[in-house]
């Protein structure tokens, strides 16, 4: 076995997470209509609608592509655009963007992991210092999954993104394991194989519903149908290396 500690990704790895995304957009939209009513203006088509909100905020990701790592400012920045343009001044813009992400934020983490993967990180967490690493800003400490990590790093607050190395040695460093007793375990071949890759750990493709993986891109060092599957293969590894003399 020649992993010290495994590295996990969280969105699409450890739950699904478009639906925490529509359901927190949904909410957002009607504390928006209802808390600030001003940036709906009576019998006009509403500002604050589920679609209004992505085009303002896919307009501020392509304004500030430098700030691609910060999810939370995007969306609170797209926020109070919108605000400004539907005619709030600067501090009720301000506010009511810091109000509305709030309101995103927590729906945000009532994510619904993917049904092996508790059962999976418990186990796996009895003989590996589990980490994470994600350019996403949910916070796992805030999911029914926090328990199972030792630290949760994010693009956010590294400063950099999957898959810049530097994101994957920052962990690395931090938790004082060289980068080449790391497994890295993601869904996305790009950001979570090629980034860890690119950094020195080893990696876990996690390819879940059939998923393809794109042509012409070398390989992970290792392909899993789900959580399930990683956790029974690297147990058994584990255990075999334990009993050889
Ligand atoms: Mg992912």
């Amino acid at each position: 076995m020649p992993y010290s500690a495994l590295c996990l990704d969280l969105d699409d790895t450890l739950w699904p997470v478009a639906p925490a995304i529509v359901s927190a957009e949904k909410l957002t939209a009607a504390f928006l209509a209802r808390e600030f009513p001003a940036v709906v203006p009576v019998g006009q088509v509403p500002a604050i609608t589920i679609a209004e909100m992505r085009r303002w905020r896919e307009q501020v990701a392509g304004l500030h592509a430098g700030r691609a790592y910060d999810l939370t400012w995007l969306r609170t920045e797209a926020l109070r655009c919108q605000a400004l343009a539907a005619g709030l001044g600067e501090a009720a813009a301000t506010a009511m963007a810091a109000a509305a992400f709030e309101v995103f934020f927590a729906e945000r983490h009532a994510v619904e992991p993917y049904a092996e993967v508790p059962a999976a990180l418990e186990r796996l967490a009895t003989r590996f210092p589990l980490y994470v690493l994600s350019n996403g800003n949910a916070d796992p400490a805030r999911t029914s999954l926090g328990k199972h990590f030792r630290a949760a790093f994010s693009a956010r607050g590294l400063g950099v993104a999957k898959p810049d190395p530097r994101a994957f040695q920052a962990v690395a460093e931090s938790a004082g394991i060289p980068v080449g007793r790391w497994l890295y375990v993601g869904d996305d071949p790009h950001a979570d194989v090629v980034g860890a890759r690119s950094a020195g750990m080893a990696t876990a493709w996690v390819h879940r519903h059939e998923k393809q993986w794109p042509a012409g891109l070398e390989r992970a060092d290792h392909e899993f149908a789900d959580l399930g599957e990683m956790m029974d293969w690297l147990m058994a590894a584990d255990e075999l290396q334990r009993r050889s003399p």
